[in-house]
């Protein structure tokens, strides 16, 4: 798109506004609408960019709109011409404190359009959340409406649900969500009653005399693997033949499990043992996380170390990737000021195209290229010379970390070169966003990391552009990158923090020749001699070195992306799972389907039901009660997939396709479980019918409920290069293929005929 300003549809919505003939509810009309109540009510006239995104907002696509060009106004023309036309849609945002922002800023235009608009964050009471999501526009994150869809799987009073039927979705910092974070789960469990059961207590006990020799923990994922000797030796102790086989798969993850309870799980720092429970430990808060619990055999086997008996356990209920939470919404759009580079897997994975919106100003900042050095420290001095020198003229400069501790370390780096600045650690509050707000302010040194401060302005001269001139002659804003990422994108996201809406400003790029990244692709492989043979101080130069080094960065976005799809091998089968047990327990709950179980599997015990207690009252029971057996039953399914995954890898071996393997293995346990639910029914009408009177009878439901996101997911997924490796190169392009075919319709439609 070169231009926008001879967009005929942003031209003829412009002269509607003009006219003022635009009480209808057509798109356009609703669109000349919000124009003149943005000039109203906001004070500002939309820029024909800003229309010509909301254009493509409305027509389900992806937006790229660098950083500053007014993203928060097109959502809204979108969102009001879905709601006038009798729809709903979410806006979703990067953190609490932006859905906060947004809608208290865009309410006015809301109000005057005569649609209504709300806003959850977390701190949003459960009560009052059915009401809000009744308004035709709500702002909130994905994590708190995933969290929502996820409750009301636990709820059995259908007036207790909250979420409604997903339908238009616009995702602000697209990228972030339905790519950076896409396949973090969110997870809920609650705290059931288990029956004991002391066979991991005694695999546990037998292992006592396995030592070194007989198992291997893998560096990356710390999984523990049996060696041929303590495959052996496994047979021997426990008097089974080829522990690889099928039969004593089981048998197999519990003991890899015990011996990762052992080994690799430590008192205090995974985990901690209070009122004879194992509490897990959140690896990134480093506080307790209560309800979690490690997945598979593992919980059971950390027990059995420490002679735990358990009675009661958290249970995982539901769980759900934001990725598939998105692919809930039959209309997607999202906006992101980078979204280019990641066009192939919007495409792929969403179906959504990418469209990209000029800068309404030609961009005047200045990128510079890799600065490359031989190893960190090398870097670093560098870096803070940078900053010094920034700091020394009154420049603002923002730093940009890969994570925290980073943030932390060169904090204390640059206070000791008497350098002070401001840190941001994503905590994502309204402080934070003063702070980034401010980040343009004569002499301003801030330091974050890259999720921190998303979404906020960065004015030059402060949020009141009281110093702008002076800061215009310093050359604007100055950002810093310090490290090559594993997607050139964050770095571009990172540069668009400067010359926005046409500023002067200027970006740095660093990066060594130490970093994870560049020995994992194997940088002085590909460069050959010109891999400086030993340590050199200062910037390298060498043209080759610094294009190799360049390309690393390729590279490692190919490979992440691959891991993407190959996970997703993985995950389809779950979601689609879930989505139907989830279809179906809402079915019953709501009353749309009536369950027959008791009246075809036991028709004595039903007639005499309902003699008791009336058939209109029963059958409600029945629905409720097979309600919450579908609970248990995914639970159920929830753990053997957990299960299942520990131990996949090892069909490699045994010269099978562990994707399809886990497929298979999945779809027969589904099939095999559900056909246990008629006999469990029945057991509960037996229970039922000792009641002297219906409503004492107590579906057993979880007691406490809690809900957390499981960053650990992917890694559990990324188990090994074994499993990276298992669909040949042939399937891979034969998916890609089909794929291109069927434009815009991404692996779902394919694999369940869904969109
Ligand atoms: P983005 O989300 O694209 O980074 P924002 O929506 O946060 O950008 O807007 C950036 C700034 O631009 C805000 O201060 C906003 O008030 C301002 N702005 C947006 N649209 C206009 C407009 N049409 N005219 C003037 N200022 C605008
Ligand atoms: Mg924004």
């Amino acid at each position: 798109m070169s231009s926008v300003s001879d967009n005929k549809t942003v031209l003829k919505i412009k002269a509607l506004a003009d006219s003022a003939e635009c009480g209808g509810n057509s798109r356009d009309e609703v669109f000349a609408r919000c124009f003149l109540a943005a000039q109203k009510t906001l004070g500002i006239t939309p820029f024909d960019e800003q229309i010509a995104a909301a254009i493509a907002l409305s027509e389900g696509k992806l937006i790229q709109m660098q950083t500053g060009e007014g993203k928060t106004l097109c959502a809204v023309f979108a969102a009001c011409a879905h709601a006038k036309n009798g729809g709903a849609a979410h806006i979703f945002t990067f953190n609490d404190y932006l859905a906060a922002r947004d809608c208290e800023w865009m309410k006015p235009i809301y109000d005057e359009l005569g649609v209504s608009v709300g806003v959850i964050t977390e701190k949003t009471p459960r009560g009052e959340r059915k009401e809000l999501y009744k308004k035709q526009v709500v702002y909130t994150t994905a994590k708190e409406a995933g969290f929502d869809y996820l409750r009301d799987f636990t709820e059995l009073d259908p007036n207790k649900m909250c979420f409604p039927k997903p339908d238009f979705a616009i995702f602000d910092e697209a990228d972030s969500i339905l790519i950076d974070e896409a396949r973090i789960p969110l997870v809920i469990a609650g705290d059931v009653a288990v029956k004991e059961d002391g066979s991991v207590a005694e695999i546990y006990e037998k292992l006592s005399g396995f030592d070194e020799a007989d198992f291997e923990v893998d560096e990356e994922t710390k999984n523990v693997y049996l060696t041929d000797e303590g495959a052996d030796k496994a047979e021997e102790v426990f008097g089974v033949r080829g522990i690889y086989s099928a039969n004593n798969a089981g048998l197999l993850a519990k003991i890899c499990a015990c011996l990762k309870a052992r080994e690799v799980l430590r008192e205090d720092k995974d985990y901690i043992v209070k009122d004879k429970k194992i509490v897990l430990v959140d690896e990134f808060t480093g506080r307790t996380a209560p309800g979690r619990v490690f997945p598979g055999e593992l919980q059971a086997a950390a027990e059995a170390k420490h002679g735990l008996k358990i009675t009661s356990r958290g249970r995982i209920i539901g769980s759900i990737a934001l990725q598939y939470f998105a692919r809930l919404y039959p209309k997607l759009a999202g906006m992101t000021g980078t979204a280019e580079s990641a066009r192939e897997e919007f495409e792929k994975f969403y179906g959504i195209t990418v469209e990209v919106i000029p800068t309404r100003l030609p961009c005047k900042r200045i990128d510079n290229p890799l600065e490359l050095y031989f190893d960190q420290a090398e870097k670093q001095k560098a870096i803070i010379a940078a900053v010094k020198d920034a700091a020394d003229k009154q420049r603002p400069v923002l730093v940009g970390t890969a994570s925290i501790e980073e943030s932390e370390e060169l904090s204390e780096a640059l206070r000791k070169e008497g350098v002070s600045c401001s840190v941001l650690n994503a905590k994502n509050n309204s402080e934070e966003a003063k702070i980034i707000a401010n980040a343009g302010k004569r002499g301003a040194v801030t330091i974050s990391t890259n999720m921190a401060g998303r979404g906020v302005d960065i004015k030059l001269g402060g949020e009141d552009s009281s110093d702008k001139d002076f800061v215009v002659n310093a050359g604007g804003l100055l950002v810093i990158a310090t490290s090559m990422r594993e997607s050139g994108r964050i770095t571009l996201q990172l540069r668009g923090r400067a010359g926005r809406q046409g500023d002067v400003g200027e970006s740095r790029y660093f990066a060594s020749l130490d970093e994870d990244i560049m020995t994992k692709n194997n940088l002085r492989k590909l460069c050959g001699r010109h891999y400086p043979s030993e340590k050199t101080s200062g910037a390298l130069t060498d043209k080759t070195l610094l294009k190799e080094a360049e390309r690393i960065q390729r590279i490692s976005e190919g490979d992440t992306f691959d891991e993407r799809v190959n996970l997703m091998k993985y995950t389809l089968i779950g979601e689609k799972h879930r989505e139907t047990t989830f279809a179906r327990r809402t079915a019953l709950l709501s009353g749309e389907y009536q369950s027959e179980m008791w009246k075809k599997n036991a028709p004595e015990l039903y007639e005499r039901a309902v003699r008791k207690f009336g058939e209109k009252e029963l059958n409600a029971l029945e629905n409720k009660i097979l309600a919450a057996l579908l609970n248990e039953f995914h639970s159920d399914y929830l753990d053997y997939t957990a299960y299942l995954r520990e131990g996949i890898h090892l069909t490699q071996i045994a010269g099978r396709n562990p994707a399809e393997e886990y497929n298979i293995a999945c779809e027969e346990y589904y099939e095999n479980a559900a056909q246990s639910i008629p006999e469990r029914m029945t057991e509960k009408l037996e229970e039922v019918l000792k009641c002297g009177n219906i409503a004492d009878y107590k579906i057993e439901t979880p007691e406490r409920i809690y809900t957390y996101l499981l960053n650990d997911m992917a890694e559990e997924f990324r188990v090994k290069p074994l499993l990276l490796n298992v669909f040949s190169e042939e399937d891979e392009q034969e998916l890609i293929k089909e794929d291109e075919a069927e434009e815009k319709k991404g692996f779902f439609k394919k694999l369940f005929g869904k969109k």
